[in-house]
């Protein structure tokens, strides 16, 4: 017998006959004597129209408001789910965000989890009832309604799982696991059979969707053993075993390389002619990060009379608005004019395997010089290597490297 949280993303019950589907599954772990608490998204779409009812009424809308509605989502699903269970015979309650006290920071929209009182939900779980539980929202300090930021349904799982002290966190998707890199762009991507907190972390964070980047940090800090498999394969039984997220430790053959991941959401700046003196940095990024631009990739030139040029990385949503704030301060940083060039991706390669392997960039210098590709930018940390091109040579690139690291299946 085992204590498993179940979580199914907003495509797994995005109709009746889905949602009927899951309960099936769900079932099968609680015949086979499990105790199961579910956590589930909105159905596909949902949480979308939401958001887009706020913003048509109110480009400005107030947060607490914004949380009101869009966690409506998750609490109709809760509540169809509950039903579907007991129609097949399985006893189950929905829970609210507030009613199991997941209790969250003031910050709406985006709130971090801070508790949850978990004491009830062991004990009903205990005597065999399912605890359906509303992903992606909580209650403030203020006693309001809280949502967990987009995608975050899977980080009430994860909260959820360390909370009850699950013995697995099994997040069920559109996927059924993690891939050594997209297979829409490279058919011969193979599924991982396990992968290092620290590799899904940075994937996550660069560009691989599978899970939201939030529930990976808590997973890795928690040591909750998570799963992520498809809801759609093998109805009938015979679970096809998905990708486990755990320790590294756990890992005993490192490859060097778990997987390369791509982001088209980037935009490149470059501050021209800015004089290259103490300061100089603070000034360009500071009016950024007080204005919560997140700023990712950066490169200093070399100078040249006194002068140099600074090229950084940006989400592409925050273009016009980085555009903005660097004119205002034009007279306090001192540049000349400002490139933008909004049709760059990042390239990543992530390994835990790195740190013990030489060669890697260089590796991928070769791979991508080899198809002709030129390199932007390049930022590296232990065990991952980014690199900036032109976003049109991305599945290109993506190939080459797949190939280059020996990841082909
Ligand atoms: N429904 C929310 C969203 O679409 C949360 C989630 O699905 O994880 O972002
Ligand atoms: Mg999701």
């Amino acid at each position: 017998m085992a204590r498993i949280v179940m979580k199914f993303g907003g495509t797994s019950v995005a109709d009746l006959d889905r949602i009927r589907n899951v309960a099936a599954r769900v079932k099968r772990e609680v015949t086979a004597g499990n105790e199961v608490a579910v956590v589930v998204s909105a159905m596909s779409g949902v949480t979308n129209q939401l958001v887009k009812y706020c913003q048509d009424l109110s480009p400005l809308h107030d947060a607490r408001e914004y949380d009101a509605v869009v966690a409506t989502g998750e609490q109709v699903t809760s509540g169809l789910m509950a039903i579907a269970l007991q129609e097949i015979g399985v006893e189950a309650r929905s829970w609210q965000g507030w009613q199991i006290r997941l209790k969250t920071d003031g910050a709406h929209g985006k709130a971090r989890i801070a508790d949850i009182d978990s004491d009830e939900l062991i004990r009903r779980m205990q005597t065999g009832q399912v605890a359906v539980v509303a992903g992606f929202q909580g209650i403030g300090p203020d006693n309001r309604v809280t949502t967990l930021g987009r995608g975050g349904s899977d980080t009430s799982a994860v909260a959820l799982a360390a909370a009850i002290k699950a013995d697995r966190c099994d997040i069920y998707t559109d996927v059924d696991g993690v891939y050594t890199t997209d297979p829409r762009i490279v058919p011969r991507a193979r599924k991982l059979q396990r992968i290092a907190y620290e590799e899904m972390l940075e994937l996550a964070s660069v560009g691989a969707k599978v899970l939201q980047t939030r529930s990976v940090e808590l997973a890795m800090k928690q040591r909750v053993r998570v799963q992520v498999l498809s809801s759609f394969d093998a109805a009938d039984g015979g679970d096809l075993p998905g990708t486990l997220v755990v320790d590294e430790d756990e890992i005993v053959e490192k490859e060097m390389v778990a997987g390369i991941a791509y982001s088209r959401d980037e935009a490149k700046i470059t501050v021209r002619h800015v004089p290259d003196r103490p300061g100089i940095a603070a000034a360009i990024f500071g009016p950024l990060s007080e204005a919560s631009v997140n700023v990712d990739m950066i490169v200093q030139n070399i100078s040249a009379d006194g002068l140099t040029d600074m090229t950084f990385t940006i989400g592409r949503t925050d273009l016009a608005r980085t555009h903005a704030i660097l004119a205002q301060h034009q007279g306090d940083i001192g540049y000349r004019e400002i490139l933008a060039d909004p049709n760059v991706a990042k390239i990543s390669v992530v390994g835990v395997g790195m740190r013990s392997h030489a060669g890697v960039a260089n590796t991928m210098f070769k791979a991508l010089a080899s198809r002709g590709i030129n390199i932007q930018v390049i930022s590296t940390s232990e065990i991952k290597v980014s690199v900036l091109i032109d976003a049109d040579s991305t599945e290109l690139a993506v190939r080459a490297l797949h190939t280059a690291y020996g990841l082909d299946a």
